[in-house]
């Protein structure tokens, strides 16, 4: 990387450092692209090694700084390990979004306790453990981005671990929110609809009983704005959340769902 092609030092979050987790696909991997293509040296966090590396290449070869990490937010070590390795590779860190996350199975009627124990330890858990290991090297200034589900703030069906385990990180976000205010730290939560993904079409397909124009129509039905979600969309958000744009925002549950829960 020569200076010319470093975005170091120019965007919305030039000078930052941050950590996003489950940075190897999906959202996180989008966030972790426009988050270095705006100026932040990036730690990208997943427990599959291969898909951080891939993630920390494509920022690499676009100008950008990245640190691949292998850890599993569930285990208080491995995260431990991972945020000194950001501090010590970048000088500390401002940002973390608490993006890994894992669904789960069914009503409560018939809801299995290890997918139950699986959703919360990932989702919940990994949410305070990453932010808890982050903190001891964030100063003023840092902001916690965390990630919800419009499954917080309506009953999706046949979802009920994750509907409860995002409730969770809505009511961790908000204790995150007063007691790191005193410190200057921020902590938000973002609440993304149905975002469309190839591994959702087996969804689709059983929501249009086996069709999956069908089961794209029956979903779209819930969002006024007439599609579903991109990766992008919620990136996006990440990064004024992450940005000193909303320096004022703490506590703060944002909806990015089309419309889905406005109705
Ligand atoms: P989305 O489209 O919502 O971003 P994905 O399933 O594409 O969802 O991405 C989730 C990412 O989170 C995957 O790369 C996955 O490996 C990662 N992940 C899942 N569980 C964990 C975990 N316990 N620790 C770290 N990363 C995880």
């Amino acid at each position: 990387m020569t200076a010319t092609d470093s975005h170091e030092g120019t965007g919305r979050l030039a000078g930052k450092v941050a950590v996003i987790t489950g940075a190897g696909s999906g959202i996180g991997r989008a966030a972790a692209l426009l988050f270095a293509a705006e100026g932040a040296a990036v730690g990208v966090l997943d427990r599959d090694g291969a898909v951080a590396e891939e993630t920390t290449a494509m920022v690499t070869a676009a100008g950008g700084r990245a640190l691949a990490l292998t850890a599993d937010v569930s285990k208080a070590a491995q995260v431990t390990q991972a945020a000194d390795a950001v501090a010590a590779e970048f000088g500390g860190i401002d940002v973390v979004y608490n993006n890994a996350g894992v669904d789960s199975r069914g009503s409560v009627a018939v809801a299995e306790e290890a997918d139950w124990d699986r959703c919360f330890d990932v989702n919940v858990k990994g949410t305070y453990l990453m932010t808890q290991a982050a903190l001891a090297h964030m100063g003023p200034g840092g902001s916690i981005i965390n990630q919800g589900s419009v499954a917080a703030l309506v009953g999706v069906m046949n979802f009920a671990a994750y509907c409860a385990a995002k409730g969770a990180v809505v009511a961790l976000t908000r204790s995150m929110a007063v007691d790191l205010a005193g410190r200057g730290v921020r902590a938000n939560v973002i609440c993304p609809g149905t975002v469309y993904t190839p591994l959702m079409e087996p969804m689709l397909r059983a929501r249009g009983d086996g069709d999956l124009d069908l089961g794209l129509q029956r979903t779209l039905v819930k969002y006024p704005i007439g599609r579903l979600g991109d990766v992008a969309d919620i990136a996006r958000v990440a990064l004024f959340l992450a940005s000193d744009e909303a320096a004022f925002m703490t506590g703060s549950v944002v909806a990015a769902d089309g419309g889905m829960t406005a109705q």
